[in-house]
């Protein structure tokens, strides 16, 4: 592992691999990325691999807005195949206070070029004829919406970083941060000291514990967040688009042959317990045959937990910490990371490089918002 790098960057989830690949495509290529397990192997590996466009923030938008662009032509720039499927994200309405919310929205994003439409109940049951829509109101649907393999996005990545210089140290913890009269110096890590002036904590739901290593708190707290895959199921088609109840965060889409499912628990605390409850369990399936009772003939297959990286108003923390200098993140994207992963390489590699991210204004992301009080909440939370 080389002991001196222009720029150290702690994590390759999607994030690590996305913002080492860009710098390196500008020219910045003494990049060491330090990874405490494997390549992807963090909430990147446990995501639902959802794209979508359908944020209810001007900033969320346009980093979505680019990521799918590179998404779409993914294949050409990488070479690597990642299974895009755009069948939509439908999201359906069952509270009358959420129309007003997600007209307003609606009309946001398509200011910004998304194609994304008001559904009523009846264009609702075409897209998905097998949701029962007795109190259903409505709902959004954006048919450029869809989901991704994250594995492939993530290895695509890391391999063009490696193709221009960059070295990836996978099962090499992150120890400690040197800081040195207000200036990152350096890290220690499991298998020696790395000399660097720039350090990039994008370590998902460890950000924090990585942040104190260097006597920042960045406020960013790991959640469990269960997922479930059926058993092949055909009583559906595979083309159905992502739908989800809004009310209660549960979703499905169709993957492998069967549908992947999952709910948020409002009750869960912040942990890094990983068990799967098969409470929740239930109260999920429960749910999902309660909206879609032709999952009543479906077997779950597995399940699994991973970790949302949640934040005070459910956005990232995007640029320099401030003090110490040399310290930038891009961490905490409350589990709608990884589809935004291109368009945050690349706003990152601009502010390191050029001195202002250039491909969207991420501004309004930045570390210090917190104490400023100047909050920017994301509504769309799923
Ligand atoms: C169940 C679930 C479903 C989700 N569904 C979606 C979805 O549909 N769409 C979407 O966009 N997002 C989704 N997300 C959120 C998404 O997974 C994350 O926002 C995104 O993957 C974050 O990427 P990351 O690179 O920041 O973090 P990670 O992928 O967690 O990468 C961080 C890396 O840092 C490493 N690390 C931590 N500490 C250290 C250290 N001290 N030294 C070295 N390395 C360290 C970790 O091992 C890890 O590999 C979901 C998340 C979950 C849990």
């Amino acid at each position: 592992m080389r002991s001196t790098a222009d720029a150290v960057i702690v994590g390759a989830g999607i994030m690590g691999c996305a913002i080492a690949y860009e710098l390196a495509e500008r020219g910045m290529t003494n990049i060491l990325v330090l990874e405490k397990d494997a390549i992807g192997r963090g909430a990147t590996a446990d995501a639902a691999g959802g794209i979508r466009q359908q944020f209810s923030t001007e900033t969320n938008i346009r980093l979505a807005t680019h990521s799918v662009r590179i998404w779409e032509t993914f294949e050409e720039r990488f070479g690597r195949d990642i299974g895009l499927k755009q069948q939509g994200y439908l999201f359906l309405l069952t509270e009358p206070d959420q129309e007003p919310v997600f007209r307003r929205n609606l009309a946001l994003q398509q200011t910004l070029g998304v194609p994304a439409r008001w559904v009523t109940p009846a264009e609702i049951a075409d897209l998905n004829p097998h949701v029962l829509l007795d109190d259903v109101i409505g709902g959004t649907f954006c048919p450029e919406d869809g989901w991704v393999d994250t594995s492939g996005a993530t290895m695509g990545y890391a391999e063009a970083a490696r193709w221009r210089g960059v070295e990836i140290a996978e099962e090499t913890p992150v120890t400690g941060i040197c800081i040195e009269a207000g200036r990152v110096m350096g890290v220690e890590t499991a298998h020696g000291p790395v000399a660097t002036p720039l350090v990039i904590l994008c370590a998902g739901p460890y950000t924090r514990l990585v942040g104190e290593m260097a006597g920042v708190d960045l406020p960013v707290s790991p959640y469990r967040r269960m997922s479930f895959i059926t058993e092949p199921f055909d009583r559906l088609p595979a083309s159905l688009p992502m739908t989800i109840e809004f009310a209660t965060g549960l979703y499905f889409h169709p993957e492998s042959g069967g549908f992947l499912f999952g709910m948020g628990n409002p009750e869960e605390p912040s942990s890094f317990d990983k068990t799967v409850g098969e409470a929740w369990m239930l109260a999920t399936v429960e749910r999902l045959v309660s909206r879609a009772p032709v999952f009543e003939e479906a077997n779950v297959r597995r399940g699994w937990a991973g970790f949302y990286e949640i934040t005070p108003d459910d956005n990232p923390l995007l640029g320099w910490v401030g003090e110490p200098e040399g310290l930038a993140v891009a961490a905490g994207f409350s589990g709608h990371g990884f589809m935004q992963g291109p368009a945050i390489g690349a706003c990152i590699a601009e502010l390191v490089l050029e001195g202002a991210a250039r491909t969207v204004d991420i501004a309004p992301f930045r570390p210090s918002r917190f104490r400023e009080g100047a909050l920017a909440q994301e509504h769309n939370v799923i």
